[in-house]
């Protein structure tokens, strides 16, 4: 007989990320019982690590500054291909949920008069990103959980218990959501998973179920994510009828360490060329002027002296090359390394040394510097650091309701980078902390406003659970099965290598018979050992995410005959309008086969429409959007 553990709450969160974090705060405080749930440790996610800042346009440092322009430069970044009314919800909420954190206790940097300080970031018209040095995600997080104490600490005093209405539970692992499907309506009951130190199995009870699990990096060798970002949520949000949408754009950082071969993936913060950092190849030339496409050229310098004295008068000056949206950065060094132009190590050189004093490096990219020196053994104050691009981030994820989160599945709602459509084709630095905050809040408002309609609870249904079970264990009764080790490492090599930064039709369909022989081997993956702390146990586990997902966004990549952002089909160099119009959809069949459909894109409003130039629009959008 199997034991499980038994929890009852009104929201449970999936992810202590940022997302998950303000989401659970903003159902507590709508007076709701709160789980969160981390497969990590509390405090360890992806949010920790953001370096450069959270996209607000607050005016701090540019007063031209507003959510119009930032609007405008997401769309832009994003290639036009975002939900328009989610960058429109984000970039006018950004502020009040930056300033929002101030009083929850955060400590931005400041301006000389006191504001909030800001920095430059790629793809930004103004300084926008509030920042902590280069260690914003961490501030953020510990800001959010320092909230969440706060919030313990009522409850103890009123209710007798610090987690009377707000518990969380770190290292445990969320393998299924469970379905209320009495009268032929899918809702959601609750979901299970398993405690990563005992290898027990948890069930949480409830109607309502916040997932934000974050991204899908770990599909991928070079990566910036880190072990537990093998798109889960992606993954129980398709077994649980939801859709994702837009899983070809993925974002390649321009800028993830190469050498050492150990640390190959690592980020490298984009406000090192925020800061003013330039990119030379290994001639020692500096490349991105000549990578400036058509579409941006009107809004980047032209030569080196133009670019320079940007940093000091932004407002007679246009900007740095260096600073184009992330997805152009990347395929330029891509091009440079591809015609023989790079380091012995594959990267490119980004130099800092002989552009700021060493003091000023060490005051505003504290991290990078101690990154490199530890990693590497590069003082960055005086060598140039070598860097090229690394997985990153998806843009792609589950499709949500912009103003209320919901993923379509009664009682499911998704928010930060789990959730699909804010970024379009490309997201925008900085982007990603000021998402989560706006979007983590409507979901778990969303969440907890859900369980006030609900006459009766939706009741778990014991076959689940217990197929659920047999899930789980089967890796475990498995005599020499196939190695999940083995299984991820060539999961990583069909993506890295026919699935990656530039892509081609022969590549994307040898990607999809690869990907079906790893899916029967998958089926037969073995762990060894208990279920006591066992990783090999957890990866077989996470395998099935993997797989679903990096199918999706293969699929959906041989689909999309165009480049845009995140996407680039070197047989179909250019972005094409009609393809601006289309989300690619993916949704699982009954046999657990990935369908794909063509779903257009909401037409932006008129008042939205206005805020841009005709001619600029024309870049995008076909005669017919226009007329
Ligand atoms: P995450 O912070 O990734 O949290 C996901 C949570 O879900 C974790 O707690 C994880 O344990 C949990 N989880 C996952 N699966 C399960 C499961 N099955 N069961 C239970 N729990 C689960 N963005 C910016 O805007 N500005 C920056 O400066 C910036 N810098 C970055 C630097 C680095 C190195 C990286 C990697 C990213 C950076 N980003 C930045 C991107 C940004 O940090 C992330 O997109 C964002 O933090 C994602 O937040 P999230 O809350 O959606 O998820």
């Amino acid at each position: 007989m199997i034991n499980i553990e038994k929890h009852w709450y009104d929201v449970v969160v999936i992810g202590a990320g940022g997302a998950g974090l303000r989401a659970a705060i903003e159902a507590r405080l709508a007076g709701k019982k709160v789980a969160i749930i981390s497969k990590s440790l509390f405090g360890k996610a992806h949010t920790v690590m953001a370096e450069g800042g959270a996209a607000a346009a607050m005016g701090n440092v540019n007063p031209n500054d507003n959510w119009m322009v930032h609007f405008r430069d997401t769309m832009r970044g994003g290639k036009f291909l975002n939900n328009y009314r989610m960058a429109e919800l984000h970039a006018k909420e950004a502020p009040e949920r930056i300033w929002e954190l101030e009083t929850y206790g955060a400590l931005f940097d400041r301006t000389k008069d006191g504001k909030i300080s800001q920095r430059n970031f790629g793809g930004h018209e103004y300084p926008r990103l509030a920042h902590v040095g280069d260690r914003t995600g961490l501030e953020l997080i510990r800001t959010l959980q320092q909230k969440i104490v706060s919030l313990q600490q009522e409850d103890k005093a009123q209710h007798g218990a610090y987690d009377a209405r707000l518990r969380v539970f770190a290292e445990c692992t969320i393998t299924e959501l469970l379905l209320d499907e009495t009268g032929g309506q899918k809702r959601i009951a609750g979901a299970f998973g398993y405690h990563r130190e005992s290898g027990e199995f948890v069930l949480f009870e409830a109607p309502a179920v916040v997932l934000a699990t974050g991204g899908v990096g770990r599909s991928y060798k070079v990566t910036s994510n880190s072990w537990e970002y093998t798109g889960d949520g992606h993954a129980l949000a398709l077994r649980a009828g939801a859709k994702l949408i837009n899983m070809e754009f993925l974002q390649f950082h321009p800028t993830g360490m190469v050498w050492p071969p150990s640390v190959r993936g690592i980020l490298v913060t984009e406000s090192v060329r925020g800061d003013g950092g330039i990119l030379k190849n290994s001639d020692g030339k500096r490349f991105m002027f000549e990578y400036v496409p058509d579409v941006f050229r009107k809004q980047y310098a032209e030569t080196p002296e133009e670019a320079d004295r940007w940093y000091t008068d932004p407002d007679n000056n246009r900007r740095p090359p260096e600073l184009l949206p992330r997805d152009e950065v990347a395929r330029a060094i891509n091009s440079e390394v591809k015609a023989g132009r790079g380091t012995k190590a594959g990267g490119v050189y980004l130099d800092i040394a002989s552009r700021r004093p060493a003091a000023e490096i060490l005051k505003k990219l504290p991290s990078m510097y101690h990154q490199f020196k530890e990693l590497a053994d590069v003082d960055i104050t005086s060598q140039p650091m070598e860097v090229g691009p690394t997985c990153h981030y998806v843009m792609g994820g589950v499709e949500v309701d912009p103003d209320t989160a919901s993923a379509g599945v009664l009682g499911l709602y998704a928010a930060g980078e789990v959730s699909g459509g804010m970024h379009g084709s490309n997201r925008l630095g900085g982007n990603s902390l000021s998402d989560l905050l706006v979007f983590g809040k409507r979901a778990g408002e969303y969440a907890a406003s859900y369980t006030d309609t609900l006459a009766k609870r939706p009741k778990v249904n014991d076959k689940q659970v217990a197929a659920a079970v047999e899930e789980a264990l089967t890796p475990l009764a498995r005599d020499g099965g196939e190695n999940p080790y083995t299984l991820q490492s060539d999961l990583q090599d069909v993506m890295g290598d026919l699935v990656g930064i530039i892509r081609r039709k022969g590549e994307l369909q040898e990607s999809l018979s690869r990907l079906s022989e790893l899916k029967e081997r998958i089926r037969k993956v073995g762990a060894t050992g208990g279920r006591r702390y066992n990783p090999g146990w957890h990866l077989a586990l996470d395998l099935r995410n993997m797989l679903v997902v990096s199918e999706c966004t293969a699929k959906a990549a041989l689909e999309r005959e165009e480049s845009r952002g995140g996407h680039t089909r070197e047989d179909f160099p250019k972005m094409d309008p009609k393809w601006r119009q289309v989300n690619l959809v993916c949704a699982l069949t009954p046999t657990g086969d990935v369908d794909l459909t063509h779903q257009p894109i909401p037409m932006m409003t008129p008042d939205l429409l206005a805020l841009f130039d005709k001619s600029e629009l024309a870049k995008y959008m076909t005669d017919k959007e226009l007329s």
